[in-house]
């Protein structure tokens, strides 16, 4: 397919806002997508070449050298390329107009416009520059990066060349997340929007859009749905509700559930094969190199030929056999230092659900059942162990199993239903699992994670700094952030200055079009920080957006003396906590006060 026909569709789709017309928009761009290209179309669409978490490279290539590279192609100097991008802001735009104009001094005339008898540029052709730039390497790669992207940028029409540099730049500038892709796949592929369910449950046990459409196209939607989890590609996470009043949170499961500590570390996903492990973040990226004892480990622990488990890495002191705080795993992102790290930082997986095994899918069994599977299937070793669990049906046997899981290290109990409906929810957040954590004493009983879009200079000591950020919480049904409150407390001076650096990379010349907001920040920012943060309590508010008119009218919902806690690099910004878990907090957080209007919280600590 020519790149052109692309590159038309996300002009459109960059001028477009409402749901349904961008749904309508992609539909007939995959409608003449040939099937061989529906891969490549999805990823460009998704801004990247692959999945994030196969660990191939980026492309790598600088501001400087794709100015470099506009110039090379359009015969125009760097200085004018350069200044026409402080004036506008956009590069893409400035490529795009370049490709319009005659150079100084000669050139063609127009010569690379409309193409007549050049051969067209193809989404195939362009893709694959762009995979041959992202994995050039060693010595000379700058310099073959340059070639390919300023022979592509010379090939291009001007709207081509507008979106790839918009692409190498990593800013599309479109309005569309995956959930309107897959509405789209499953009108164009699928015959209605109903086929969507399926896509999603493919999408949730293999995380691979472009892969997931691909199938789609080539063996249609009967085959996707007997789709099974595969060993290397990471299965989405089943996501929990939270709680905070234990006869609630069993009324909620049906009376009986597993209460298991909730660990406090890092999420591993596990696929094991006899001759490989593999491990996968929260966030689906490998992280396999960082845990070479982990895979060992599990490498003596499992008696099957196939298994995906998940559980918690946690730091522990082998001495003492006690967990340490969850901070220290970070030393375990070095990656130079590894064997040094594994030694300072011994840990242990604590496992709690199995979701494949030999072929099988576990997915839609009940969790007693894949509980039984995985104590088969695993023999725990000094490393390796099952996560304590107990089978609670009061609160008091609940609250007594949190208080001892606290005492004993643990961040909280994970409360899980084990009920005919008890099926892993790859993907999702639901009632099944719920999480009580242990900070209830402030009125904020937990802490939330919110996306950076905007920030302002700080004042005084902090002038010329970006100390104040403007924060976010994900709207799930529009597919946009909403703004929640402003945060300046809790950053060190050193963070201050690695947050201005970091955010000015991030700064873009215009609100992002997936961002709704009444509060005009000094520098906008592409929304991809995820920041967490807790404060004394939710309140309503005028200025923010975050469920506007959802609890009264006029009001988003807002945090009242936010202060930063750390950065969640671990999450992805759609994994932010969404404007309807803000409400329902805010809901509890009142029936707490209506319950107890002078008392403070009535579970005490341990
Ligand atoms: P979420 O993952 O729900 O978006 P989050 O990243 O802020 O939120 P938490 O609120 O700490 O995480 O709770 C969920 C996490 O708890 C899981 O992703 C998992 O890493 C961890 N966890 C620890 N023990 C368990 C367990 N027994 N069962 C399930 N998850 C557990």
């Amino acid at each position: 397919m020519e790149f052109e026909i692309l590159a038309k569709a996300l002009d459109e789709l960059g001028r477009i806002s409402s749901r349904i017309a961008l749904t309508n928009t992609l539909v007939d761009l995959f409608k003449i997508t040939p099937r061989e290209e529906i891969r490549k179309v999805v990823y460009l669409l998704q801004g990247r070449l692959w999945p994030d978490w196969k660990g191939l490279p980026e492309l790598g290539v600088a501001e400087k050298l794709l100015i470099k590279a506009i110039s090379m192609a359009t015969n125009i100097r760097e200085e004018e390329v350069d200044a026409r991008f402080k004036e506008s802001g956009d590069l893409g735009k400035v490529a795009e107009y370049l490709k319009t104009v005659k150079p100084k001094g000669g050139g063609g005339l127009l010569q690379f416009i409309g193409g007549g008898e050049k051969e067209k540029l193809t989404v195939t052709k362009v893709y694959e520059s762009l995979v041959k730039i992202a994995t050039a390497e060693g010595e000379g790669s700058r310099d073959l990066k340059l070639r390919i992207l300023s022979a592509l940028i010379k090939e291009a029409t001007p709207i081509e060349a507008r979106y790839i540099v918009r692409f190498v730049e990593g800013r599309l500038r479109i309005n569309i997340g995956d959930a309107t892709i897959m509405d789209a796949l499953a009108i164009a592929y699928g015959g209605s929007k109903n086929a969507r369910l399926f896509i999603e449950r493919a999408y949730n046990l293999r995380a691979d859009l472009g892969d997931i459409a691909e199938q789609l196209a080539y063996h249609g939607l009967e085959y996707l749905k007997n789709i099974t989890p595969t060993f290397g590609i990471p299965i989405r996470p089943m996501l929990a509700e939270r709680h905070r009043d234990p006869k609630e949170m069993l009324e909620k499961v049906g009376g009986r559930a597993y209460v298991e500590y909730k660990y406090d570390g890092e999420r591993a996903q596990i696929h094991y094969s006899e001759n490989e492990v593999q491990i996968f973040s929260r966030r689906l990226e490998n992280i396999t190199h960082q845990y070479p004892d982990v895979v060992e480990a599990i490498r003596g622990s499992i008696s099957a030929k196939e298994a995906i488990v998940e559980g918690e890495i946690v730091p522990f002191d082998p001495d003492s056999g006690e967990m340490r705080p969850f901070q220290i795993l970070m030393t375990r992102k070095r990656k130079h230092e590894i064997h040094k790290a594994m030694k300072e930082v011994p840990v242990k997986v604590f496992l709690f659900d199995i979701l494949y095994v030999d072929g099988k899918d576990l997915t839609n069994e009940i969790l007693p059942k894949r509980r039984e599977i995985l104590e088969k299937v695993v023999k725990p070793n000094e490393r390796v162990e099952i996560a304590k669990y107990i089978v609670a049906e009061t609160p008091e046997e609940l609250e007594k199993f949190f208080l001892e899981a606290i005492s004993n290290g643990a961040e909280g109990v994970m409360v899980k239903s084990i009920s005919e409906k008890s099926i892993y929810q790859a993907g999702n957040r639901g009632w099944l699992w719920i999480k009580y954590k242990r900070d209830y004493k402030s009125e904020m009983t937990d802490s939330v994670d919110l996306v950076v879009v905007g920030a302002f200079y700080g004042k005084g000591k902090r002038a010329g700094k970006l100390s104040t950020l403007l924060l976010a919480g994900y709207d799930d049904n529009e597919d946009v952030y909403r703004t929640v409150c402003k945060v300046g407390t809790g950053f060190t001076d050193e963070e201050l200055e690695r947050m201005t650096a970091e955010l000015k990379e991030l700064a873009i010349d215009h609100k992002d079009p997936m961002v709704e907001s009444d509060i005009e920040p000094d520098v906008w920012v592409r929304p991809t920080k995820v920041a967490e943060v807790i404060g004394a309590e939710l309140t309503l508010s005028p200025l923010h957006s975050c469920a506007r008119d959802t609890l009264a009218p006029g009001t988003g919902i807002s945090i009242r003396f936010p202060r930063f806690i750390r950065w969640r690099e671990d999450k992805n910004p759609e994994d932010a906590t969404t404007c309807k878990e803000l409400v329902e907090m805010y809901r509890q957080q009142l029936k707490k006060l209506e319950e107890e209007p002078t008392e403070p919280a009535e579970t005490g600590e341990p």
